[in-house]
């Protein structure tokens, strides 16, 4: 692929945002994961001194519950006038397909709209710290921003490294509709940043979105040094699994498997892991996979023929890499597509298993782990699904409606999607959430989410 520089042209320039006027000569170039020549910024880390800063500056937001609501919505209505500003960045930062950044920003629309018309007229908690991971760097980190900001708290949002320019523009949108400076402080950084932000007293309570092992570091640091009580919201992992039985439609289920592991590079936290098969239909159900798997174009996000781009970065894409080559040594891998030999891409991959008991942990890309089961082991397929602690989503293709209630019934996931691609929720009506490992709940995007942004004591 010939690197091909997209119209726009992004400068961090020395943010004037509050706390995070760090000097440019500290700045680290930001890499366009699809092509090596593109790096479309530079950002400078907060250091100890500018978290400092950010915490004694900040002030909870004083306009009243109708106040925010309106200033949200219009910071909706300038993410859709900047559209093409930040669906450019969703491509060259973050890596993300056409089709996948308008989702996204569709999502942080939704989102702004929703908290906004629903902001309570409880006590905020005072402080909230906003964590937020690279893989929906819009959507997930203008949710949790919304929401802590409706309930009229101050916020500190730490985006994640990888993806700190679409954080800075996102911001800056939602100063320019009238949110305080003092209210809303960016502190772009890594994981040293976070753990600053979630560990000082001076802060009431934190939404987190990221991996299970950072969320029990921030839950053990908030316990040692916040007031007791505060808050933390948690999305986290997932190691999500759909079962096929021998009733499905094919045609269906291959759509519907292609879409759930493939799309976004496997970059989701709702992504399909491990398909079960009935055994019987099995060997045809592989095959019409992989031939969809073979019309897949993985390439440029920028093209509009790509349907999935790259994985995150080198390091994603070393590790991802490992766990391929162990099952390939091992004569596991099923089938492989071929991929741009520039950029972090990772080739999509089926790789055969026993069970889903296999994976240790979730693998952050477009690996597709499939295991078989008979027609009388269906409930020991849930109850081993069941048995590794995560709770995201869950897929199922089937044409038997008792069975559809009795799995549903008897699998332990925050989202279940049946005869359809195990992709999104719908903020307001249909939110999104885990349990066990996957989260603390509430789902976000739901009635309860905004809920625990409130004072403790107003909390029920
Ligand atoms: P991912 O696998 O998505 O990178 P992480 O949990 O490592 O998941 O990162 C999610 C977010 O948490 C990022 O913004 C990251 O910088 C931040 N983070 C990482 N370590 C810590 C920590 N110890 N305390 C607080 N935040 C952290």
């Amino acid at each position: 692929e010939a690197a091909r520089t997209p119209y726009l042209t992004h400068r961090w320039t020395a943010a004037p945002l509050l706390a995070c006027e760090a000097s440019p000569a500290a700045a680290v170039p930001v890499q366009n994961p699809a092509l090596p020549a593109d790096q479309p910024g530079t950002v400078a880390p907060a250091s100890a001194e500018d978290v400092n800063a950010a915490l004694e500056a900040a002030q909870p937001w004083k306009a009243s519950p109708a106040e925010r609501g309106e200033i949200l919505n219009k910071a909706a209505d300038l993410y859709e006038d900047n559209f093409g500003m930040l669906f450019a960045l969703l491509a060259r930062e973050a890596g993300k397909s056409q089709l996948d950044a308008v989702a996204e920003l569709r999502e942080a629309v939704d989102f702004l709209r929703y908290y906004g018309a629903n902001a309570p007229s409880d006590a905020p908690a005072g402080l909230f710290t906003c964590i937020s991971p690279w893989n929906f760097p819009l959507a997930i980190f203008s949710g949790q921003i919304s929401a802590a900001l409706a309930a009229g708290n101050a916020v500190l949002a730490k985006p994640a490294e990888q993806t700190p320019l679409i954080a800075y523009e996102a911001i800056k949108l939602l100063h320019a509709a009238g949110v305080p400076r003092t209210a809303l402080q960016l502190l772009p950084g890594a994981g040293d940043v976070g753990a600053m932000l979630t560990s000082d007293p001076r802060v009431d309570g934190v939404a987190f979105t990221g991996s299970t092992e950072t969320a029990w570091k921030i839950r053990s640091a908030m316990a040692d040094n916040l007031a007791p009580g505060a808050p933390l919201l948690a999305e986290t992992g997932g190691l999500n699994a759909m079962i096929v039985d021998s009733t499905a439609l094919p045609e269906q289920a291959v759509t519907a498997i292609i879409e759930s592991a493939f799309q976004s590079a496997g970059q989701r936290c709702s992504a399909l892991r491990c398909l079960y098969v009935q055994e019987d239909i099995a060997d045809g159900l592989i095959e019409m996979l992989t031939g969809a798997m073979k019309e897949l174009h993985v390439g440029n996000p920028w093209e509009l023929r790509t349907d999935s781009g790259p994985v995150i970065d080198a390091t994603a894409q070393a590790g991802i890499a490992a766990h391929i080559a162990q099952a390939d040594a091992e004569g596991r891998v099923m089938f492989q597509m071929e991929v741009p030999q520039t950029g972090t891409f990772i080739a999509p991959t089926l790789i055969k298993v026993n069970s889903i008991a296999d994976l240790e942990r979730e693998i952050f890309g477009p690996v597709l782990h499939v295991a078989t089961f008979k027609s009388n082991e269906l409930d020991e397929v849930i109850n081993t699904i069941n048995a590794t602690g995560y709770g995201l989503t869950f897929g199922l293709q089937t044409r038997i409606d008792d069975r559809v209630q009795h799995v549903s019934d008897t699998i332990h996931a925050g989202n279940i999607y049946v005869n359809r691609n195990q992709i999104g929720a719908i903020v307001g009506s249909q939110p999104f959430g885990g349990e066990g490992l996957s989260g603390t709940g509430p789902k976000a995007g739901g009635p309860n989410y905004l809920a625990r942004f409130a004072a403790p004591d107003a909390q029920t």
